[in-house]
């Protein structure tokens, strides 16, 4: 496939990330259709933060570049433009756990709303009509007005799906979201997930470790190893393997 393919949503065209001398991605490339969701998988420190991180805009690579609806992340000035191609679920999910969770998801607003209304909804909030609503789709309507820190990890995790179902980026990433949950709730988590992009058309690219939820919930899975790709296969033709060979199990 020609890698500058015009339907491509994202294009990660031969990126190499250091830190200090250190190479943490490696001439990566690869292309994602808009519609698909790939998974992430590989080792602790194969370099997978920074490849949804550079997806994100967050760190820029030192080489190659990362286009997202046919923009240069490295050059893209409006930050209103940014939020509106590109969202991000981190792994601990960032959100300031002494507010109330609708403050918390209206801070999926901030790129668009910028800082001065985004801080005056810290005292009035807007919307609450739609949070509501955000927060009935995912089971927790009754929390709007908690405390962030006195929710359980998998409504933490909720919470930090509204605040990016209210930004709705065409591009979702989500590192490591169901790390932290048992098994479960790691399910459960991603699932809503996987169900939130399908039916809003979103794209997805995805840290996660299990063959089992890998295969049940993405289309595609980019392995990584040393900062390197080392496959990206749809998941059907991903057997197990594959995951000894990356994590190296069993050698
Ligand atoms: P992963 O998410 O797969 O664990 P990361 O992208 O977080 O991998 O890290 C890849 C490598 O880069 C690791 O060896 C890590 O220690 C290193 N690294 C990540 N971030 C930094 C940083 N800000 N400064 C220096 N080294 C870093
Ligand atoms: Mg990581």
């Amino acid at each position: 496939m020609n890698i500058h393919d015009k339907k491509s949503l994202i294009l990660v065209d031969n990126i190499s990330k250091y830190y200090g001398s250190f190479k943490a991605l490696d001439s990566v490339r690869f292309t994602v259709k808009a519609g698909e969701r790939v998974a992430v998988a590989g080792p602790s420190g194969s370099g997978k933060s920074s490849l949804l991180n550079s997806l994100a805009g967050i760190i820029h690579p030192e080489k190659g570049q990362v286009l997202v609806d046919g923009n240069d992340l490295a050059k893209l000035q409006s930050r209103k433009e940014m939020c509106r191609l590109v969202g991000i679920i981190h792994q601990q999910y960032d959100l300031v756990p002494q507010l109330p969770v609708i403050h918390n998801v209206l801070a999926g607003n901030l790129g668009r709303w910028g800082l001065f209304n985004s801080l005056l909804s810290l005292v009035w909030p807007r919307d609450r009509r739609q949070v509501q609503d955000i927060l009935g789709e995912l089971g927790i309507a009754d929390k709007i007005d908690d405390l962030t820190s006195k929710l359980s990890g998998g409504e933490q995790q909720r919470v930090a799906i509204a605040r990016m179902m209210i930004q709705s980026p065409q591009l979702v990433l989500a590192d490591e979201p169901v790390a932290s949950l048992d098994p479960a709730r790691a399910e459960e988590g991603l699932k809503l997930i996987t169900d939130l992009t399908i039916d809003s058309n979103k794209t997805l690219v995805i840290t996660l470790h299990s063959p089992h939820l890998i295969s049940a919930y993405c289309s595609r899975v980019i392995g990584l190893r040393e900062g390197k790709l080392i496959f990206d296969l749809p998941t059907s033709e991903v057997d197990e393997h594959y995951f000894h060979q990356l994590y190296d199990i069993g050698h």
